[in-house]
């Protein structure tokens, strides 16, 4: 694999394109997938093929960014690798330079560009309920938490509140969150699960924690596609520290199984927690790689003040966007990452603009409704905690577009990532 380069075809044989490249040497370049190449034009190649024809004006650009860059020679040659490793990663997550954090934040705008274009995708959560069996030690559900009013969402409200988003609003992908309730039981959810389905194409993820792999057996026969699952830290020993009821391998066991069923698989870290080294970030990016993922979930630790972690610090947006503009560079080029609402939530006004310009491509708008939404507190003062539904779509269409881009219409089964070289990659539409 190697990173998307613009080049400059001398001569058209065929399909295929005789170009100089941008690194100087003379390359042949797939180009079957635009006939309408000529000699002349400019293209960005890709693993020996042409993802896209460029306007010279857009290649120039590209190229004065790709100049620049080059003047810090470390940095571009980690940009021109294509495959990062270790060392790489932590060299990007340490850089100091702030004309050289914004190289990296453009370069991972740009190679998410090239591989999903100028779209965003628009996700929506219910969280239907707040019950929860377990005390993870930095979450405000935590079962000990005695100071929050618990609710539960009928089964018939999950799904009409589902069947409204995906009706009438035009969501097209729906994450059903809870904390551990086995109250839902298997048949519950798999009721839940075709209910939503029946008749629409909506892409159903389940985030609702640890039930072994015979249930989620069963909610993939039911229809449900994906799982939001963080593994939370890739460090064994500070998991164990923070959760009491929940074991690292299992958790991790769980990831594996979940994707072997086919589940599309949105997982990651939760970042700023005590104890959390840059090598342990460097390593969450890493297990992120070897887990295959096809959705980077990661959330940024916001302190809740009935948690035993109630006077930490927690994390902060730079380290957040520049571990989501490292995510985009060391994981497959269009892999999903979407804008998490804790980092939304410790920067209302910038975050998700910063975000979505260094990597990010997709937002996750609350769906709960508004009677619920506040009792729904993982952490304090959450992003959209008192708003409707409408405005939040509202702001999110306003937010794309003042970066230019526009909300992807469909992708369903194009999610799916590149997990080898060979294998063409899916754009968003
Ligand atoms: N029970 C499900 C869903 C958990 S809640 C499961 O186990 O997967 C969803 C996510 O909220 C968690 O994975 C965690 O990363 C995040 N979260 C919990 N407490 C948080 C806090 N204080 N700050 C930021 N994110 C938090």
């Amino acid at each position: 694999m190697c990173i998307a380069l613009p080049a400059k075809i001398r001569e058209m044989r065929g399909t295929k394109a005789l170009v100089d490249s941008y690194s100087g040497l003379r390359r042949e370049i797939d180009c079957a997938l635009h006939p309408e190449a000529r000699a002349g034009d400019y293209l960005l190649a890709y693993g020996g093929r042409a993802m896209k024809l460029m306007a010279k004006a857009e290649a120039d650009e590209l190229i004065a960014l790709l100049n620049q860059v080059a003047g810090r020679k470390k940095l571009f040659d980690i940009i021109k690798k294509g495959k990062l490793g270790f060392d790489d990663i932590h060299y990007l997550l340490t850089i100091t330079d702030p004309e050289e954090v914004r190289l990296l934040q453009r370069e991972a705008d740009r190679l998410r560009e090239v591989f999903l274009r100028k779209t965003v995708c628009v996700h929506g959560v219910i969280e239907f309920s707040n019950h929860c069996a377990s005390n993870c030690a930095y979450c405000g559900l935590a079962k000990s938490n005695g100071s929050i009013v618990r609710y539960r969402m009928e089964p018939d409200e999950i799904i009409s509140v589902a069947r409204t988003a995906v009706a009438d609003l035009g969501f097209k992908m729906i994450v059903l969150q809870s904390g551990e309730d086995e109250f839902y039981d298997d048949d519950t959810i798999v009721r839940i699960v075709r209910e939503i389905r029946k008749g629409r194409s909506v892409l159903i993820f389940l985030s609702v924690g640890e039930r072994g792999e015979t249930a989620y057996r069963k909610f993939r026969e039911a229809g449900a596609k994906g799982v939001l699952f963080r593994f939370e830290t890739s460090d064994g020993a500070l998991y164990r520290q923070l959760h009491p009821d929940s074991d690292h391998k299992e958790r991790l066991r769980h990831l594996k199984f979940m994707k072997t069923l086919g589940f599309l698989v949105a997982s990651g870290p939760l970042l700023g927690l005590a104890g959390q080294t840059i090598a342990t970030l460097v390593n969450d990016i890493l297990l992120m790689r070897e887990l295959k993922i096809d959705m980077a979930s990661i959330g940024v630790f916001i302190p809740h003040k009935e948690t035993p972690l109630s006077s930490e610090k927690g994390g902060s947006v730079d380290t957040t966007v520049r571990f989501i503009a490292a995510t985009r560079m060391a994981l497959s080029p269009n892999m999903r990452i979407p804008i998490a609402t804790s980092l939304e939530s410790i920067d209302t006004d910038n975050a998700r603009l910063i975000a979505l310009a260094s990597g990010g491509n997709s937002l996750m708008l609350n769906l709960t409704p508004l009677k619920y939404r506040r009792d729904y507190s993982i952490y304090p003062g959450r992003f959209g905690e008192n708003e409707s539904v409408q405005s939040l779509v509202d702001k999110a269409q306003d937010v794309v577009k003042s970066l230019g881009r526009r909300v992807c219409k469909g992708w369903g089964t194009r999610l799916k990532v590149q997990e080898s070289a060979d294998e063409f990659l899916p754009v968003c539409e």
